[in-house]
């Protein structure tokens, strides 16, 4: 009942150096997270070999709630300019972003927006990715209240389902957003960009879809490419669509462990084999009578498409309603195609290191495994990510040794500390002072969560790079793009 994870050839490098690892965390305790910058790199430059193979313009944004650290956005200021950006949600993160090189016209500043962020974007010349109305009107009322200069924004979309003006037989259901303004109000927005066309400048149009589906996603982007020539006729001259991110990751390697374990989830909720899980949680799955309801909330973590892949499909497959590709629209039309990829940009780019503190026997029989680190601090089930981790033994192997199953709980006091709620299976049975590596956490899992609680360290980080032979270190905040001891030598 393995989950192994997928593990791609810098990262799995690293995890081979076991003795580094643990010398890690023996100096700088546990939790700790390791980052991989180049491996950002090496993402931004797949993303761009798919634009190069559509012979299309615009830039990857990174986004970067992702994951907070400063190496790697570092790293990805250090790439070029023209292809490489940032997309940056609060004030905080844009300032981060600053500060790591990014000048403003590569910053993409998204999500809601508060006076100040709206302030330093537009003084800073990054551009907005318009939420609302609403924020039109107040970014309007600060750049001529400040004498900014005129802004380019992206006006963000969202409600696709409800536009019924494609005439398409099927309707796609498309989750509902918060954000964005929906395509059904758009033409108020046009107003309003009219009326502020002295401060303001529309570029282009916007969405994020949070989800897999590449119908949807498909749909919505000719839709866009519809609306960008509806803007054209009102007189702006907009030239990008942006497509947000969500081109996921896939962190179990192999389809049939994947397949063969969502399919044992089901018979244990059914009760037709032991429980997988602690004490029959069932991922959202539950039992009615003998009937199995309710939907898994799961990640689908075996991904045979994600990241550049699933943009390469995504451009390449005939859009709904006009039967041709996404890629040979866009050129027609001579847009540029922005893409703000979050998890998929820092796939294989960092993993996270607990020690093993304690091993004692689980009700049920099998093993309770409490790690230096809790459940916010390897946020992988809060995504509902499922995937194991990687034992990494204290000392070399005494004898002959067998398969384990075991719960994975954290340092609180506290009954839900579950580092998963699924039984992991290990090759045996850790020991204390051993260590277990999550592998892949670069996106959203590693410090998206972590919190104070109980006063527990919050996980330092690290950003390793291969040098000759060996890995080298430094502390996350003092990377950075260039050579010298602990950077990179290029
Ligand atoms: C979160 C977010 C992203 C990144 O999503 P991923 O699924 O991590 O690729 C991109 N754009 C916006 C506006 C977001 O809010």
């Amino acid at each position: 009942m393995y989950l192994r994870p997928r593990v791609a050839p810098p990262l799995a490098s690293l995890l081979g150096d076991v003795p580094f690892l643990h010398s890690l965390v023996d100096a700088l305790g546990s939790p700790l997270n390791v980052l991989l910058p180049e491996a950002v790199a090496g993402n931004a430059e797949r993303f761009r070999a798919v634009y190069r193979r559509h012979r299309l313009a615009g830039r990857v944004y990174f986004a970067h709630k992702a994951n907070r650290s400063s190496a790697l956005v570092r790293r990805l200021a250090a790439c070029d300019p023209a292809a490489v950006g940032i997309d940056v949600a609060s004030l905080a993160e844009l300032r981060h972003a600053l500060g790591a090189g990014f000048t403003g016209d590569r910053i993409m500043a998204t999500g809601p927006k508060d006076r100040e962020f709206l302030w330093l974007a537009a003084r800073t010349g990054a551009t907005v990715n318009l939420d609302s109305p609403g924020e039109l009107e107040l970014l309007a009322g600060l750049v001529r209240e400040h004498g900014l200069g005129t802004v380019d924004v992206l006006a963000r979309l969202s409600g696709f389902e409800a536009d019924t003006a494609l005439g398409a037989g099927t309707r796609v259901l498309s989750r509902r957003s918060r954000f964005g303004t929906p395509v059904a109000e758009a033409d108020a927005l046009w107003d309003a960009l009219e009326r502020h066309a002295d401060v303001v400048r529309l570029t282009g149009l916007a969405y994020h879809l949070d989800t897999t589906g590449l119908e949807e996603k498909a749909r919505a982007l000719e839709r866009c490419v519809l609306l960008m020539d509806e803007c054209r006729a009102r007189g702006f001259a907009p030239r990008a669509v942006d497509i947000g991110g969500g081109f996921g990751v896939g962190y179990v390697e192999d389809a049939a462990e994947w397949e063969r374990w969502t399919t044992a989830l089901t018979e244990a909720v059914l009760g037709t084999r032991p429980p997988l899980t602690w004490r029959g949680h069932g991922y959202g799955l539950r039992n009615e009578g003998g009937t199995v309801r309710g939907s898994a909330a799961l990640y689908p973590a075996h991904r045979p498409v994600a990241g550049p892949g699933y943009l390469d499909e995504l451009l390449t497959r005939p859009a709904p309603a006009l039967g041709r590709s996404p890629a040979t629209l866009l050129l027609e039309h001579l847009h540029d195609l922005h893409i703000e990829p979050g998890r998929a940009l820092v796939d294989q780019c960092g993993l996270s290191l607990a020690r093993v503190l304690d091993v004692r026997p689980a009700e049920d029989g099998r093993h309770l495994v409490r790690l230096g680190m809790n459940a916010g601090d390897v946020s992988l089930e809060e995504h509902g990510v499922l995937v194991d981790p990687v034992l990494l033994p204290r000392a070399p192997a005494g004898g002959p040794e067998e398969p384990a199953g075991v719960y994975l709980v954290g340092n609180l006091c506290l009954e839900a500390d579950l580092i998963t709620r699924r039984l992991v299976f290990l090759p045996r049975l850790p020991r204390a002072g051993d260590a277990l590596a999550f592998v892949n956490t670069a996106g959203y899992a590693m410090d998206f969560h972590a919190h104070r609680a109980q006063r527990q360290p919050v996980a330092r980080t690290v950003a390793a790079v291969r040098e000759g032979g060996s890995w080298r270190w430094c502390l996350d905040e003092d990377y950075w793009p260039i050579s010298h001891p602990g950077g990179v030598s290029s």
